[in-house]
Parts: structure tokens; C-alpha cells; sequence
């Protein structure tokens, strides 16, 4: 099918943007990768009567470190941080997330930006912008605001982010040296979404959990980050019987949606089985 018609607007600067979100309103969508949006409206999901393209915005590219934090310009490809050597040294965890994301092609022009804000619990960068203890920030008429990625996503496709805002930069705390880290993905074969997916970010002191998070992507209607599964951890030895009771809790948080990956007793044993494999890999590269 072919989209319903829209107008079109290349604006090349953040401050025109916003001008042209505010005065279009709630009839227009920004554009991004277009990898989610334009699949929406071509099934007339949407039909938003504007597009505005952040496309021409060069401000929105961009990786660096700024103190103990990345900073990753929103409109940054899945293929740019792939690329990156400095995603690749600092940020193991996203790395190997963003390589698990789709084929080249969707990474080719699929954005960090555009898939935290399509708030579609079945993609990847929630879970581990959660695990890894993102900020966002947002722009609007209002100025500039900084939220958690934790609190960010509301709801199915349903985000912190105003319509009037734009969500321009992500910001990743550099985690402690020594840190293991994974994302273990189940998916039926390449390029599909996850039919369960855990990302685990570890630190050990000695044998002991120091600290831990643990979230799982496509197990409700948001990303969930599986608290009680965290805490069952902290300070305690990294043995089978503790992974296996994390692993009990995570599933425990699981409410996902049956589909053609499975129904939901099968997605949710396979929470279970991602949540000890990606504790078993990070407690594997971790250094005690
Ligand atoms: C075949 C296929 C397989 C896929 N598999 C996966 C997968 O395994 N894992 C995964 O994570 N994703 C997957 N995706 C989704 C893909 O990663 C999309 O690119 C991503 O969800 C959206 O990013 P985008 O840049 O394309 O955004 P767009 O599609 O352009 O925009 C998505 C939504 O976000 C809004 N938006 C975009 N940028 C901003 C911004 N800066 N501020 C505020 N709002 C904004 C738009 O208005 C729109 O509502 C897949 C897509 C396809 C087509």
C-alpha cells in the first residue's frame, strides 16, 4: 500500500524544527530512519499530514565522550555505532545490542533516536539504554530537558517525549571498568525482532555481586527492567542457585504478548533461559 499523502519539510536546523513542530501541531511526525514510521503509514497506521525529516539536522550526528559520559547525537545510524571504536571500547554492551538489531540495511538508515522514540517495546535500545542508565534529552519550545531512560517509556508507543519535543542526544554513563556486560537474544532468524531478549550489566567485587542490572526487551508493553531480580543478586555470590532464582524473578515480571514468535508461557520461559545465559556471559567478562 501506498502512504496517504503528506507534505514534506527538510529543516536544517534544531530551532526550525521545533518552530515547525509547534506551529504544524499534532498533524505532524518528525522523520527520522523512517524504518518504523514510513512501514506505519504505508499500512495507514499513520497518516500524518506533515513530515518533518530531521535528516538535514548535521547537529543530531555524532559519538563522543564528554567526561565519564557518552554522548550520542539522536539522529547517530544503528550503522555508525556499530562502526564506532569508541562505542566499541566503552560501551561492549551497546555494541553488541546494536549488532543484534535487524540486517544492514534497516541499521544502514535506522537511528539511536528513532527507535527510543517509537516507544515499540520490541525494540532493542530501551532494554539497554535501562540497563546501561541512559538520560535523554528532549527539545521543545520550552527549552531543553534531561530525563532518565528509566520513567522514559509510559506505555505501548508511549513516551516521555512531547509532541512538541524532539529527542536530540542520548547520554550513557561510561560503566566501571572491569564491568561484564550482554545482551542474549532469541529471535527466530536473522533480522527479526526479539521473541525474548535480557541485558545484563555486571560488576563483581571478589565473588560478590557488586551491582547488576538486568532488563529484558519485548516482555510487556514497555521495556522492563527486572528490579526484584537485581536486588536478589546484589551482594551475593554469582553461583547457580542465585542465577537461577534471578532467572525465576525476571520471568516472574513477564507479561508478553502471544504472536507468531509463540504464546506467552513459551516467550516467557525463554525470559528465563536469556536471563541466565546473559548473567552466565557477564559474569564470564567480568573482572573480579
Ligand atoms: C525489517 C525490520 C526489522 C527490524 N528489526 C528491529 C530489531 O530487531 N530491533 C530494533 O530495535 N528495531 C528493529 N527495527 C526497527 C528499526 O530499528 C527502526 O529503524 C527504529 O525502530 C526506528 O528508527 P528510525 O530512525 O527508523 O525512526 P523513524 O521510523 O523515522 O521514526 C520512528 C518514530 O519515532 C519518532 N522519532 C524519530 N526520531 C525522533 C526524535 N529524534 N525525537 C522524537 N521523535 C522521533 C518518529 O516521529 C516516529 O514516530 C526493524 C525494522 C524493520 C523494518
Amino acid at each position: 500500500m501506498t502512504p496517504a499523502s503528506f507534505e514534506y519539510h527538510a529543516p536544517s536546523s534544531l530551532q526550525e524544527a521545533i518552530k515547525l513542530l509547534s506551529t504544524l501541531g499534532e498533524d505532524a511526525k518528525l522523520l527520522a530512519g523512517g524504518h518504523s514510521l514510513l512501514p506505519m503509514m504505508k499500512l495507514r497506521f499513520a497518516a500524518p499530514a506533515h513530515l518533518v525529516d530531521l535528516g538535514r539536522i548535521t547537529a543530531l550526528k555524532g559519538i563522543a565522550q564528554v567526561g565519564n559520559e557518552i554522548h550520542i547525537g539522536a539522529m547517530t545510524s544503528e550503522a555508525d555505532l556499530l562502526r564506532s571504536a569508541l562505542i566499541a571500547d566503552k560501551l561492549p554492551l551497546l555494541a553488541e545490542g546494536v549488532a543484534l538489531i535487524a540486517d544492514p540495511q534497516v541499521r544502514y538508515r535506522g537511528t539511536l533516536g528513532g527507535d527510543i522514540a517509537h516507544g515499540d517495546p520490541g525494540n532493542d535500545h530501551p532494554a539497554l539504554m535501562l540497563a546501561l542508565g541512559a538520560s535523554f534529552v528532549l527539545n521543545g519550545p520550552g527549552g531543553e530537558r534531561v530525563v532518565k531512560a528509566d520513567g522514559y517509556f509510559l506505555g505501548l508507543f508511549s513516551t516521555e517525549c512531547a509532541a512538541d519535543e524532539i529527542l536530540t542526544q542520548v547520554r550513557i554513563p561510561i560503566p566501571a571498568a572491569g564491568s561484564g556486560w550482554s545482551y542474549s537474544k532469541l529471535k527466530r532468524k536473522s533480522g527479526d525482532f526479539a521473541t525474548a531478549a535480557t541485558a545484563v550489566l555486571l560488576q563483581m567485587q571478589g565473588d560478590t555481586v557488586a551491582q547488576v542490572a538486568i532488563t529484558l526487551t519485548n516482555a510487556g508493553v514497555t521495556a522492563l527492567k527486572a528490579r526484584a531480580a537485581e536486588d536478589s543478586l546484589r551482594g551475593q555470590p554469582l553461583a547457580e542457585a542465585q542465577i537461577e532464582g534471578a532467572a525465576r524473578l525476571a520471568m516472574g515480571i513477564c507479561a508478553p504478548m502471544a504472536d507468531q514468535r509463540g504464546d506467552a508461557a513459551y516467550k516467557t520461559a525463554m525470559f528465563g533461559e536469556m536471563t541466565r545465559r546473559a548473567l552466565h556471559a557477564a559474569a564470564a567478562r567480568a573482572t573480579r
